[in-house]
């Protein structure tokens, strides 16, 4: 239920802590200065932070127009409707690609109104639009991953009627820690009953890296502490949907407390950030330090900074 506050509730996610990492500065417009800039009569920067967070480059549209994509294909299994074919799949994200285009240029006043209802593109807010190039790497990233998810296991598996207890697909799921708000994406959940194993399943759309391994140990501890399944139960598997691999990982108990300690010493951080913690108000602007980098390049907020 939404409830209106003058500051939002903290929480923490994976998502926050790498923002938080990488700029203080940004982690203030992201987490606390485009709090309520949804409201008519909000402040200019609050507004502006807003419409700010919510702009998209291609390859984050992309990718999450792909998990919505595969997210109601296996909707339609698991509720007997017909299913998509690769093309209907390809033609579906091709289209919400094509809206974000049209609201991006065409419609930038609507934008401007409601930057959550429609997209802004990166490339157009602060480029000079979408390269033949940029447009052609979409498409080819598109068909691939469509084509690998057709071939991927978990989508085999699902197909070939392995016996198997859905738990979730694609939501957000919360769960507290120390009295604070944990939030973790788990794009599909099941538990293959023959072998008594739950399988977590994460589609991933960008490259592999290091780091994939380092979020994998928060969806254990939520599976272990939020439905009980005993850590050695947990499989988690990283679809690759680029490249058609995909990699599966036993965590152990020791990974898992790591994961609690970084998540512990982050909010340690982020807390020393706040002027009243039970209302969670922000110091001023100028504690949130700007960390310039070569990721200013590609920061939704740069023009806030190219102001000061
Ligand atoms: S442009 Fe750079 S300094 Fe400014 S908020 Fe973004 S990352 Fe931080």
């Amino acid at each position: 239920m939404y409830v209106d506050r003058d500051y939002p509730e903290f929480s923490w996610s994976n998502s926050r802590h790498k923002t938080f990492l990488e700029c203080v500065r940004k982690y203030y417009h992201q987490y606390y200065e485009a709090h309520n800039g949804w409201l008519y009569d909000a402040p200019e920067e609050n507004k502006s932070a807003y419409r700010l967070k919510n702009i998209k480059n291609i390859p984050i549209l992309l990718g999450d127009l792909i998990h919505k994509a595969i997210d109601l294909q296996l909707k339609n299994i698991l509720n007997g409707k017909p299913l998509f074919t690769e093309d209907e799949m390809i033609a579906l994200v091709t289209r919400g690609l094509n809206n974000a285009y049209l609201d991006s240029t065409k419609f930038r006043p609507m934008w401007l109104q409601k930057p959550k209802r429609h997209q802004m593109l990166y490339e157009i807010y602060y480029g000079d639009g979408l390269s033949k190039d940029a447009i052609a790497a979409a498409k080819t990233k598109l068909e691939a991953c469509i084509k690998h998810f057709f071939l991927s296991k978990t989508y085999q598996e699902i197909l070939n009627k392995l016996e198997m207890r859905v738990l979730y697909s694609e939501d957000f799921q919360t769960f507290e820690v120390n009295g604070v708000d944990v939030f973790v994406v788990l794009d599909f959940i099941y538990q293959d009953v023959s072998r008594e194993k739950w399988i977590v399943v994460d589609w991933k759309t960008g490259k592999e890296s290091e780091d994939d391994r380092k979020q994998l140990a928060l969806y254990s501890l939520y599976l272990s502490r939020e439905h009980k399944i005993p850590i050695e139960d947990i499989i988690i598997r990283n679809e690759y949907l680029l490249s058609g691999n995909f990699q599966e990982y036993h965590l152990t108990q020791f990974e898992i407390d790591s994961a609690q300690q970084l998540m512990n010493d982050s909010i340690y951080h982020m807390l020393k950030y706040q002027e009243d913690p039970v209302k969670n108000k922000p110091l001023g602007k100028e504690y949130f330090e700007m960390n310039p980098s070569k990721k200013c390049s590609y920061c939704n907020f740069k023009e806030k900074c190219q102001k000061n």
